[in-house]
């Protein structure tokens, strides 16, 4: 397996709208290959999700975990994802991102949503998710969009950079100070 590169903002990949993955391209080693470098470049780096875009493949794959504070989320392969909102309740709450690299901002997201995607064998698959897993998947959807946070983001005036928002905006304690988790 291998770390692959991951792109930041500015890069016309992550502007464009991911390609679908048809079934048969699904099977394929190339492809079931590039899942799993996404999912080890997205653990190398600390991240909770990553989507193609952000490795310079513009197809509509993206991967989340998490074992952090915010919530535990089991290794999820997502292809082909539509979301469907359940609840337009909308929770603001922090966000970071592997290709906005070291910055912080606060992102409103809905609260509750189903998605229908295929899996990495190619099953239909459906997940109801809420609070931040909802919000992982609203991030990665995104990027497949073409989309990242800061187009989400109603105002400006919580963007941090890293340090200052580990100073001034987290609650001291030690293990928040850590959280460092990138989509
Ligand atoms: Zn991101």
């Amino acid at each position: 397996m291998s770390i692959l590169k991951v792109c930041r903002l500015g890069h016309p990949v992550l502007r464009m709208e991911a390609k679908r993955v048809s079934p048969k391209a699904l099977a394929t080693p190339e492809i079931q290959t590039l899942i799993d470098n996404m999912m080890e470049t997205m653990v190398e780096y600390y991240g909770v999700g990553l989507a193609a875009p952000q490795i310079h493949e513009s197809l509509s794959l993206a991967v989340i975990e998490s074992h952090g504070t915010r919530g535990e989320i089991p290794m999820t392969v997502l292809v082909n994802p539509e979301v469907t909102v359940l609840d337009e309740e909308f929770i603001e709450d922090w966000e970071g991102c592997l290709s906005i690299p070291d910055f912080r901002g606060r992102v409103p997201r809905y609260r509750k949503l189903r998605v229908d995607a295929l899996d990495r064998r190619g099953r239909k698959i459906q997940i109801t998710a809420e609070g931040f897993f909802a919000r992982v998947i609203q991030h990665e959807f995104d990027h497949l969009m073409g989309k990242v946070y800061l187009d989400r983001m109603r105002d400006f005036t919580t963007l941090s950079h890293l340090a200052e928002f580990q100073k001034y905006w987290l609650p001291p304690e030690p293990e928040a100070a850590e959280d460092k988790d990138e989509k």
